[in-house]
């Protein structure tokens, strides 16, 4: 970017969204515009507003809604948005936010409560803490068949923690996998009432892991 009335490049470290190099600039230019009647240049805006990626766009959106109505400065907002920038360009569709990522990734203490208040309201977010993890094993277990809510919560349970053959997985890994095996799971319970009945080619009776 360079200084639109002058040309000249914009002092190192400036703000995204400067315009003019210096104050005489920026004068300078309002004084031509208020001659010659030319419009205002078009304000800088943060490349998330105008992403391809669907989810991010939205969030921008959502982005700018939010702040509008809770009076979120401009720094905050471009800070917002680097951050949902960050977390969820080329992220996989179906894949969540983690509360963790947000904790390690998002340098400003006040951006993270933004970026956590924007994905919470598009429910993208996942809190990812053990006691939540524990939760939604039950939560997303006791909603299925009868038949099935015991075996998966133990199967998910044991990814979790772990036993004498499989390392312990990230919650991440979880949400992955249910996701996955979630569809299958109501296409066997139109027929079976528990998953021991379940045999295809790839399941004995045993879940993947
Ligand atoms: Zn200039």
């Amino acid at each position: 970017m360079s200084c639109l009335h002058c040309g000249g490049p914009l002092p190192d470290g400036s703000r995204r969204d400067k315009q003019y190099c210096r104050r005489k600039c920026s004068d300078a230019a309002r004084f031509e515009r208020q001659r010659t009647g030319a419009p205002q240049p078009p304000r800088w805006q943060h490349p998330a507003l105008t992403a391809d990626d669907e989810r991010l766009h939205s969030a921008a959106i959502l982005t700018r809604h939010l702040a509008a109505a809770h009076g979120w400065s401009p720094a905050t907002i471009r800070f917002a948005m680097d951050g949902l920038t960050d977390l969820l360009a080329g992220r996989p569709p179906d894949e969540p936010v983690l509360l963790s990522e947000i904790r390690t990734r998002t340098p400003r203490f006040n951006s993270k409560l933004r970026i956590v208040e924007v994905l919470t309201e598009m429910d993208l977010l996942v809190d990812d803490t053990t006691a939540a993890i524990r939760c939604w094993i039950e939560t997303r277990t006791s909603a299925l068949p009868a038949g099935f809510a015991a075996d998966v919560r133990a199967w998910l349970l044991v990814l979790l923690d772990g036993d004498a053959r499989t390392r312990p997985r990230s919650p991440s890994t979880l949400y992955v996998y249910f996701g996955a095996l979630r569809p299958h799971l109501e296409h066997w319970a139109i027929t079976r009432h528990h998953l021991r009945e379940v045999r295809g080619p790839r399941s004995s009776g045993q879940l993947p892991n």
